[in-house]
């Protein structure tokens, strides 16, 4: 048992939140967690499930007397939370968020925070397509990656504290510069989730092939593109409205590959075909021997499993 913070403050009791909560307290990671969420509901059964030790009712008494402050609520919602609790901070208090954007999120609250309050960016690079207060699991942060965007003037001890306490929670650390990480971040999550959102949207747009025979006959492509769309639409609006330049920089040059991919169907290139399947199973190889998905047949769910 590592007490890293006397008192963590939870904004937000989702997917992630919950997932902090749990992993906290398996590892003693807190003395107190208090929380906060917008909806009546959302705090009835956070308290329900003794998900907090405190539930408030807004953000600025759940913030009171903390030492670490995570804001985990859609990137949208960033500012205007930041905004709330600035003047109720405890001096010398640490603030994260859990955006997938980040830059955006630097921006919307920064500028609130007053002097002395340690403001370090992160983002786990971990979630499934669950939300709310019931769907987080202490395990969901072993072995994923915890992305922190410090700004250039952050403090080294607070950024080596709060680097140890998501380390305690399983999550392998890296800091990058904000632009950058929302640059990856497009690469590797953002358009693959557009491209299932289209992917699905089309399916069932197409009046060829009836609604049934879609669900009926749905293969491990479809499948795995129909979890990802099944994503929370809010934290997903927010994310393209958030990292506007970098997905559409990455839909850009993904639409060019695809045109050439096209053009190779049209007239046969089997050559090109297979070179680039080639290429892009090098590269599942090589996430799975990062660490970073299982090799079991379809990714290990049991038989039968939807
Ligand atoms: P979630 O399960 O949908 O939960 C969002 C939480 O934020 C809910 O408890 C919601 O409260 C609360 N909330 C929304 N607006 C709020 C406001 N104005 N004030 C206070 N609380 C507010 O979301 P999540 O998946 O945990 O995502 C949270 C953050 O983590 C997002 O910024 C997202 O980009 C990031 N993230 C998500 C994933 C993922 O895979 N899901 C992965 C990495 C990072 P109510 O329930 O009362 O509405």
């Amino acid at each position: 048992m590592t007490v890293t913070y006397d008192k963590v403050a939870l904004i937000g009791l989702g997917l992630i939140a919950s997932s902090m909560a749990h992993a906290i307290r398996a590892g003693g990671l807190a003395r107190v967690i208090a929380g906060h969420a917008k909806t009546a509901e959302t705090r009835r059964v956070a308290l329900e499930i003794g998900l907090c030790d405190t539930v408030h009712e807004t953000a600025a008494e759940a913030v009171k007397d903390a030492d670490l402050v995570v804001l985990a609520v859609p990137v949208g919602a960033m500012g205007a939370v930041a905004a709330e609790i600035a003047p109720h901070l405890k001096p010398g208090a640490t603030v994260t968020d859990v955006g997938s954007v980040k830059q955006a999120v630097i921006d919307a609250v920064a500028p609130h925070l007053p002097p002395g309050i340690h403001f370090i960016p992160g983002h786990p690079v971990a979630g499934t397509e669950y939300s709310g207060p019931r769907s987080g699991f202490a395990t969901l942060f072993q072995n994923r990656w915890w992305l922190l965007t410090p700004l250039a003037q952050a403090d080294i001890g607070a950024v080596a504290k709060l680097r140890a306490f998501l380390q305690e929670m399983g999550a392998n650390v890296d800091e990058m510069d904000a632009g950058h990480h929302d640059l990856v971040l497009a690469v590797t999550s953002h358009t693959p989730h557009l491209i299932a959102y289209t992917m699905v949207g089309v399916a069932d747009d197409l009046g060829r092939v009836t609604d049934t025979e879609v669900i009926k006959y749905s293969a491990a492509g479809f499948r795995d593109f129909t979890r990802i769309a099944a994503s929370d639409p809010t934290m997903w609006r927010d994310v393209f409205l958030n990292n506007k330049d970098a997905t559409l920089e990455i839909l850009g040059r993904f639409t060019e590959e695809l045109f050439a991919l096209q053009r190779a169907i049209r007239i046969g290139d089997g050559e090109h075909l297979f070179a680039y399947f080639t290429r892009t199973r090098a590269i599942r190889r090589s996430i799975i021997e990062a660490g970073q998905d299982t090799s079991a047949p379809n990714f290990g769910r049991s038989k039968g499993t939807p």
